[in-house]
């Protein structure tokens, strides 16, 4: 009688030791799964606000929001926003 219940608790854990090793499994392929593909950096073309020059992001000059393909455009572009709105 007592065997049987060894027997038993035995199975019992197996079982549960089974189930918690499949849900690890699905755990582990599921984050596989989820993760977003590599970004290269670097890589995104911005277009420039002066002349429309797509340029690699990496290359580009940032102004509020607004990506220029060299300094002197964004000078430009700076020199512009002045002159349209002085205040
Ligand atoms: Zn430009």
């Amino acid at each position: 009688m007592n065997l049987l219940i060894i027997r038993l608790l035995i199975f019992a854990v197996l079982f549960y030791a089974g189930l918690k090793l499949y849900s690890l499994y699905r755990q582990h392929k599921l984050s596989q799964q989820k993760q977003p593909p590599e970004r290269v950096e670097g890589s995104a073309m911005v277009r420039c606000r002066w002349c429309d020059v797509h340029v690699p992001e990496s290359e580009a000059l940032r102004f509020e929001e607004k990506w220029f393909c060299s300094s002197a455009h964004r000078e430009r572009y700076i020199q512009e926003q002045k002159d349209r709105d002085p205040s």
